[in-house]
């Protein structure tokens, strides 16, 4: 089976090689097959494309050059897409896929390529597992097992399925039922274990550990690293590194009221942190964060805890969450003489 893998106009070309070229080296049943640029478009990279737009492409492609209806073609794109899977797929003629390549930064903490190429090499065996790949849907796992097949409602979790690289007994037993080759199982978990590796080796953590230094970098974005865990960035959002950050400021804490009364210094932050560069969303976010009566606040505290919590598991995260009793203030613990406040954004 070929898979031709497209590029998308805006996606940056050493990501799109380095995909390529990882994945071409594997012999077996598969063979994954670089292709020029097909679009020409100029398009911004931060609006969302429908699916169908996506698959426009791998259609293009499809019958300019001749493809094989059994051929898979897939476009590697860094578009977002409502709603914002990571791959998305054509319900006819059932072998056109897109693969979201970019935002992986916000998941793990190696090159970007790797978990792009990773999320490419499952499609052509979950194809031959489940056929129309719909039916693959039907068989996600959730909640989350550590199995290639994990659905990953909640996005953070794709570590997990990343770092365990493995078809669970359930998904074995589809594999043996169904027309997979030895050859082509083989080839796809040589690729998967290979990769494996990248998203381990940085994240390691000791969880009886001291709470590591902080750091809030000078640069645009403004990055909040775990200095004495490799530098580990804490993923979070813009908004979320907004309230993170105003948390941070203050070690004495904040109630919700304190915080709203914030709303001029929250608004400076977040238009430097902003990746739009829309006056009304970036007006309406922070409207919608620094008003009492709605739930967007809360909501990023918990958000960060969660993002914490799975970064540096329940023990470390204790340091850096935003916590207090309702109604009250509410703090982030950690000891300020370990924050290094090397960005002057507050
Ligand atoms: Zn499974």
């Amino acid at each position: 089976m070929k898979v031709h893998l497209i590029k998308s106009q805006e996606l940056v070309p050493d990501r799109y090689w380095r995909v390529v070229k990882l994945l071409e080296k594997y012999n077996g049943p598969i063979s994954f097959i670089s292709a020029e640029p097909f679009a020409n478009e100029s398009i911004s990279h931060y609006v969302p494309a429908t699916w169908d737009e996506h698959l426009e492409k791998c259609r293009k492609y499809r019958d300019a050059y001749f493809v094989d209806n059994d051929d898979l073609v897939i476009l590697l794109t860094s578009r977002p897409n409502f709603p914002n899977w990571f791959i998305g797929f054509s319900e006819f003629p059932h072998n056109d896929f897109f693969v979201h390549s970019d935002d992986w930064d916000l998941f793990v903490d190696c090159e970007q390529f790797y978990p792009i190429a990773f999320q490419i090499a499952l499609i052509p065996i979950r194809k031959q597992m489940f056929g129309h790949y719909q039916f693959a849907k039907e068989y996600f796992h959730h909640p989350t097992r550590g199995c290639v097949q994990d659905l990953c409602k909640n996005k953070l979790e794709i570590i997990f399925k990343f770092r365990t690289a493995d078809f669970c007994s359930e998904c074995i037993e589809i594999v043996k039922k169904t027309n997979v080759s030895n050859d082509l199982f083989n080839q796809i978990s040589e690729i998967l274990e290979d990769i494996r590796p990248n998203f381990l080796s940085k994240t390691k953590i000791e969880p009886d550990k001291k709470p590591s230094r902080l750091k809030v970098t000078d640069d645009r974005v403004n990055n909040i690293l775990l200095t004495d865990l490799n530098n580990l960035k804490i993923p979070f959002s813009p908004l979320e590194k907004v309230v993170f950050l105003i948390y941070l400021k203050y070690p004495e804490g904040l109630t919700v009221h304190e915080f709203c009364e914030r709303k001029k210094e929250i608004a400076y932050v977040y238009r430097k942190l902003s990746n739009t560069d829309d006056p009304t969303i970036i007006r309406d976010r922070i409207d919608n964060l620094t008003n009492p009566l709605s739930n967007s606040l809360s909501e990023k505290i918990s958000r960060i805890k969660q993002i914490l919590k799975k970064l540096i598991g329940d023990e470390l995260a204790q340091h850096y969450i935003i916590s207090g009793p309702n109604a009250e203030k509410k703090m982030i613990s950690l000891d300020r003489s370990l924050v290094d406040w090397e960005s002057k954004i507050l």
